[in-house]
């Protein structure tokens, strides 16, 4: 059998696992939008049962995998359909079954443990979990393989290629810049750091208003994009012309629902952006969760977050919020970026929040590492914050309880949100040498930010792995001067 003869037979084959995956999107979309509670225990057994389907259809393709590998004239797109399939056929080897089974039921557990820990404020409930948790994951580590460090091999699972050199240097260049940064703003009240605005109360219907005025000027193209409501926001690819995001409505503090819509837009953005010449095929989605989170920062924070979008959008929202009439463009724009250092994560601002990561990513490392113990957890989580942001959490479910990530047991996942916003950094480091980001904002040309994203990074979708894909695009890959750069550029211009 010839090259393109394996090559043809795995992407025919693969049309039945993009098949099971677009499935599982949708199944996934309405457990989170529509279902009645009824309906969680057979979506459970469906998704299990989808995800064992996929995994036997992967297996299967080991045999044309193997042949095509041996072609030495291969063209990007099939060493990038090889790549990505090969690390997902990785971990099926690797780990075996009664491990992966084993994950699943003790994190099935552990989540909703968790909760019930969260809410009473009890580490010592969720205590046992963790340690098992941390316990699968190492064998996890130790099953997939890895060079220097076991992190390394969970890491990668989000990240492509990413290693603990790599982050160890992105946040011991943060950390201290940061800190440098935070402390100068704080001491010249160079941003407010509260506003009575947090707990104005809006309507709801108004706002709703206002968030599909948003998705109208970011352009959002009708016939292939949709918003709904869900607990969580978050953006669902189904199909590369079927892409949908969420919001929420809190009903107080209008800029959380708001800066979700532009967050979630950037993520689809990404997805409707990719050449449709890879629908079907194992690239058709964004890269890896780095590179995803950096568009949806860039969205947020770079274009959302400046000046000339508080202008854009100040009048939108004075004829939806009564309660804005008196309020000045300026104002707005203070308002947007408020600096607090603070104890919740997914409250902090865009300058204190990669402290908040820098520390998860400590103690995964460690704990990964066997260098740390879970009980030890808490003092290490408080006594950190101290040190970064002068603030002590009172009790643990405003500290080392208060995200869902490690009962499901993502380690290696919390480092892509600061991944996020190096990438976004260098975007916006790149694409401000070629346009004016403020004048395409006043001329509501998103048309040609989105065009430029397309270009360097959309468009390629998984062809090159996350490294490759920045160097390409941008000749540097996970710069953390560049977010410093940026920041200084705002906070302290
Ligand atoms: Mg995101």
């Amino acid at each position: 059998m010839s090259r393109s003869e394996a090559m043809d037979e795995i992407l025919q084959k693969y049309k039945a696992i993009w098949a099971l995956n677009h499935s599982s999107a949708l199944l996934s979309w309405d457990l989170e939008t529509y279902m009645p509670e009824g309906g969680a225990r057979p979506r459970g057994e469906a998704h299990a049962q989808l995800a064992l389907l996929r995994q036997k259809f992967m297996i299967d393709l080991r045999g044309p995998i193997e042949r095509s590998e041996e072609a030495k004239d291969l063209n990007d797109f099939e060493k990038g359909v090889l790549r990505v399939l090969r690390r997902e056929l990785h971990y099926f080897t690797k780990v075996p079954p009664r491990l992966i089974e084993e994950l699943q039921r003790i994190t099935t557990e552990a989540t909703v443990v968790w909760r019930d820990a969260r809410k009473k404020s009890s580490f010592s409930t969720f205590k046992p979990y963790l340690e098992k948790i941390v316990d699968l994951k190492r064998q996890e580590a130790d099953k997939l393989g890895y060079q220097r460090h076991p992190y390394n091999a969970l890491a990668d699972m989000y990240e492509e290629g990413i290693t603990i050199d790599d982050l160890d240097g992105i946040f011991s260049t943060l950390v201290p810049n940061l800190k440098r940064i935070l402390a100068k703003v704080e001491r010249e009240g160079r941003f407010p750091t509260r506003d009575s605005l947090e707990s104005k109360k809006y309507n709801v219907e108004a706002m709703k208003r206002v968030n599909d005025k948003l998705i109208e000027i970011l352009g959002m193209p009708e016939k292939r994009f949709r918003m709904d409501v869900s607990t969580h926001p978050f953006t669902d690819t189904i199909a590369q012309d079927d892409v949908r995001i969420t919001t929420r409505y809190e009903g107080r503090d209008f800029r959380a629902t708001m800066f979700s819509v532009i967050h979630e837009a950037g993520h689809a953005i990404y997805e409707l952006q990719v050449d449709g010449g890879l629908s079907y095929t194992p690239l058709a989605g964004g890269v890896s969760s780095g590179v995803h989170e950096s568009q949806s920062r860039f969205w947020e924070n770079v274009l959302g977050r400046s000046a000339a979008f508080a202008s854009l959008v100040l009048p939108i929202l004075k004829r939806n919020l009564p309660f804005l009439s008196r309020y000045s463009s300026e104002k707005i724009y203070r308002y947007f970026n408020m600096v607090r250092p603070s104890l919740i994560r997914v409250d902090a601002d865009e300058l204190t929040y990669n402290f908040h990561i820098a520390l998860r990513y400590d103690i995964e490392k460690k704990l990964i590492g066997g260098e740390l113990s879970v009980s030890d957890l808490p003092a290490l989580w408080n006594d950190t914050m101290q040190d970064y942001l002068g603030v002590r959490p009172k009790k643990d479910s405003e500290g080392v309880l208060q995200d869902i990530h490690w009962s499901g047991g993502s380690f290696g996942y919390f480092p892509c949100y600061s991944l996020g916003n190096v990438i976004a950094g260098i975007v916006w480091h790149s694409i401000k040498k070629e346009m004016s980001l403020k004048d395409a904002i006043k001329r509501r040309d998103f048309e040609r930010v989105k065009s430029w994203l397309k270009e360097k990074v959309h468009k390629w979708g998984s062809t090159y792995a996350p490294k490759d894909l920045q160097m390409r695009a941008f000749g540097d890959a996970y710069n953390p001067e560049r977010l410093v750069s940026y920041l200084e550029d705002k906070f302290l211009g």
